[in-house]
């Protein structure tokens, strides 16, 4: 069973900053060959520094900017990453953003904008990587599963959360969407799994925890009374990518510090 994740090239959307830039040094710590997608020119710098960093501890990383909202650049992407590694073996969909309102106030440009990075962006990565998969088939050398999709989703998937109605439909259309290839690709050996993080400390939420009474107020809902990094992230996504989790498809897990008991009702509601 092969732990490590050597000789295998994941593709990690928006890994130019928060959560993505976990998973891209901790698959690279575990053997992977890491594209570090970004958006736009404005995050090639940020791009650059994590490819460089992981290249100065012995990893291999290149960027490559492409909006995953956008058909053609995701098509483009695959194209050009599969001609110049060979392959992509693990997809993680994590580039997510939140455009906040008022229901009432919400404009068809917020909601639209969060549907298209969040839920189409995920889509497109996902079409282009599974057919790679299914054009390449399984390398055993490498792993006994065909490919691996990790759709970066969110507690929200689960937890209603008002204020933020295009955020929290787009996470909980990314478990059908999870859920659904998982069951139309398992025959081909093709895993799909979420990973559903509470709070972490990103730039997506700094408003959540840069000052103490926002942390204070954070922690109310954390039965482990801390935030998450980036680091937890990173660590749960080598494990679905490894044949360590072989027999895990169209699962969604939660990594919240126990946001999920809903902590309101510690002391009996
Ligand atoms: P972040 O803002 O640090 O990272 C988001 C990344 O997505 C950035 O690198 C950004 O450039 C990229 N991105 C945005 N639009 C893009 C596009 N069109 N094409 C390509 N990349 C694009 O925030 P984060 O917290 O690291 O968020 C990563 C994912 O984790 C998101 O999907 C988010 O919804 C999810 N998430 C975060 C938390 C949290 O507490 N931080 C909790 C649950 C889920």
């Amino acid at each position: 069973m092969e732990r490590s994740l050597k000789n295998q090239v994941a593709l990690i959307t928006g890994a130019s900053s928060g959560i993505g830039t976990g998973i891209a040094k901790a698959m690279a710590e575990s053997g992977a060959t890491i594209v570090v997608n970004h958006s736009s020119e404005h995050s090639l710098e940020s791009a650059q520094t994590v490819a460089n960093d992981i290249i100065k501890k012995g990893g291999k990383a290149i960027t490559y900017q492409c909006d995953v909202s956008q058909e053609t650049e995701v098509v483009n992407m695959f194209q050009d990453v599969v001609s110049q590694l060979g392959t992509v073996d693990i997809l993680v969909n994590n580039a997510g953003i939140q455009k906040d309102a008022k229901f009432t106030e919400m404009t068809l440009d917020q909601w639209n904008a969060v549907i298209n990075v969040n839920l189409t962006g995920q889509f497109l990565c996902a079409r282009e990587a599974i057919k790679e998969f299914l054009r390449r088939g399984i390398d055993p050398a490498k792993s006994v599963a065909c490919g691996k999709i990790i759709h970066i989703s969110s507690v929200h998937e689960i937890i209603p959360w008002a204020g933020h109605v295009n955020y929290a439909s787009s996470k909980g259309a990314i478990r059908m969407m999870m859920q659904s290839l998982a069951q139309e690709y398992g025959a081909q050996k093709i895993r799909v799994n979420s990973i559903c993080p509470g709070a972490i400390q990103t730039p997506i939420n700094t408003n959540a925890w840069n000052t103490p009474e926002a942390l204070d107020s954070l922690l109310t809902l954390i039965p482990y009374n801390r935030i998450g990094t980036p680091e937890d992230i990173g660590n749960l996504a080598v494990f679905l990518a490894s044949d360590l989790s072989d027999y895990i498809t169209g699962a969604s897990i939660f990594i919240d510090g126990g946001m999920t008991t809903f902590e309101s009702f510690a002391t009996g509601g």
